[in-house]
């Protein structure tokens, strides 16, 4: 299934990376308008378009394409769908602005992360927004969807160029990468399975923590992840976010400076990840647990790795 109504007017969009349920968008509507939140990649479009077709919402009725972020699995496609959806304005955190109306610095970062082939395979070339098009977000700024209040913060932690939206009617937050990957392939347990998302190269393990605390200060019914879908029981899950955030940041101390770090560290996660399956119950083996998170496991130790580098960095420069 492509796309899933989630009630509360939100429909939730595989984008068809990777494999089913491994990333999404999400389709909010109100009285006929509606708006997007993250857009996937350039492959993601015609899934969109289908979407928004079997809800009956006319392409111009689109209001607002949201980008959490500007990594390539949330905002790759924005500059593409916003081709398709000619009435709506696009909004991004003010660090991002820049890179989707120029998304040359994007496309060559991401091809260092994960190599040309890989960016051309899963994201294809990157199509700018035009500079008209575009507005940067503030930090607690409203945004009014034909009578739906859309509540946006700065959440810095896994990236310094990320907004959360917290979304009143459904009393739910559309959280991006800012709380935890949850994928569904390991439901089936005592409860769902999540970790933080450390990717590179902006990780900062308090800023996350924070981000997370003011997101549960609204007292949230339910998280939509981007990695995948939604989630309940907040509070604790949470719990779990924050228990893991120091776990890493442990291993990351403990494996930083070797030679073999990312390698080790990966396989550390790995551990970590699968204990966590165990605790759970999860119905999924110990190698299928290694081959769904292989790609995260990796992502979050060199991300891990670069913050422990960093922060070495300014204590050695020191304060200012
Ligand atoms: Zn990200």
């Amino acid at each position: 299934m492509q796309h899933e109504y989630l009630g509360d007017g939100i429909s939730v969009i595989d984008i068809g990376l990777e494999r089913p349920r491994f990333g999404a968008c999400y389709l909010i509507e109100s009285n006929g308008a509606a708006a997007i939140f993250d857009a996937g990649t350039n492959y993601s479009v015609p899934r969109i378009l289908d979407t928004l077709a079997a809800r009956g919402i006319a392409r111009d009725d689109v209001r607002y394409l949201i980008a959490s972020h500007v990594h390539l699995d949330h905002a790759g496609g924005i500059g593409a769908l916003a081709r398709e959806l000619p009435r709506a304005q696009v909004l991004a955190h003010a660090r991002g602005v820049r890179h989707l109306v120029d998304p040359s610095v994007l496309q060559a970062s991401a091809e260092q992360v994960y190599g040309a082939d890989v960016v051309a395979d899963s994201y294809g070339a990157l199509v700018p927004v035009p500079a008209e098009r575009i507005r940067a977000l503030g930090d607690g700024e409203d945004v009014d969807l034909d009578g739906r209040v859309l509540h946006f913060i700065d959440s810095p932690g896994h990236a310094r160029h990320h907004v959360t939206l917290y979304d009143a009617a459904s009393a739910s937050w559309f959280t991006g990468d800012c709380f935890g990957i949850s994928y569904r392939d390991f439901d089936g347990g005592s409860e769902p399975m999540i970790f933080p998302t450390t990717s590179p190269v902006q990780f900062e393990p308090d800023a996350m923590k924070a981000t997370i605390a003011r997101m549960l200060e609204r007292r949230p019914r339910a998280m939509l992840l981007t990695h995948y879908s939604r989630i309940d029981d907040v509070e604790a899950r949470a719990r779990t976010l924050l228990r893991l955030i120091d776990a890493q940041v442990d291993l990351a101390h403990r494996y930083a400076g070797r030679d073999d770090a990312v390698p080790a560290l990966t396989e550390a996660l790995q551990q970590l990840f699968h204990a966590e399956v165990r605790r759970l119950g999860a119905p999924v083996t110990e190698d299928e647990t290694r081959r769904l998170l292989a790609i995260d496991a990796e992502l979050n130790a060199k991300g891990m790795l670069i913050w422990v580098e960093r922060e070495k960095n300014a204590s050695r420069n020191g304060p200012g």
